[in-house]
């Protein structure tokens, strides 16, 4: 292991690093419902999301396959990998609720207990808050779902 991975370690913690060397659900998805993509110029980070959906007639659509691939740092990485785990089962207007807290979290706005569950391994990521210019790179992969979310409406 290098000296700069452990000290990544200390910055950030065992969950964002063990998601940014394992990341989940990167697997392309053969017909996906929508694809988005999104790129900072500034850090050259990218994230490529894909949705695919489950959809019946007397339920809400249900996202029923996720594709996370970004490239770039290790906030950007873990934070793509961690959302398709998340997002994953929910519904549109569920998984629109998780990206509006995700924002609060990353923004820092005090969240209720009930707020906190939901959001799960993801509270992982209020680390960031301590390094402002990764919000941006933690909220990258979400700017693409949202994208993705409006598109499907
Ligand atoms: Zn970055």
């Amino acid at each position: 292991m290098s000296p700069a991975s452990d000290q990544s370690d200390a910055l950030y913690g065992d969950v964002i690093m063990a998601h940014y060397r394992n990341p989940r659900r990167r697997a392309r998805l053969a017909c996906p419902d929508v694809e988005t993509e999104e790129f900072n110029p500034f850090c050259g980070d990218r994230a490529n999301l894909q949705l695919r959906l489950a959809r019946s007639d007397d339920a809400a659509a249900t996202v029923q396959d996720v594709s996370a691939v970004a490239e770039g740092c290790s906030i950007i990485q873990a934070s793509a990998s961690l959302l398709a785990d998340q997002v994953c089962g929910r519904t549109l207007e569920q998984a629109a609720d998780l990206s509006q807290l995700f924002r609060d979290l990353m923004q820092g706005k005090p969240l209720p207990p009930v707020a906190v569950a939901e959001l799960g391994a993801l509270e992982a990521l209020a680390v960031v808050r301590r390094y402002p210019v990764r919000i941006k790179c933690a909220l990258l992969p979400w700017v693409a779902l949202e994208e993705g979310l409006r598109r499907l409406r």
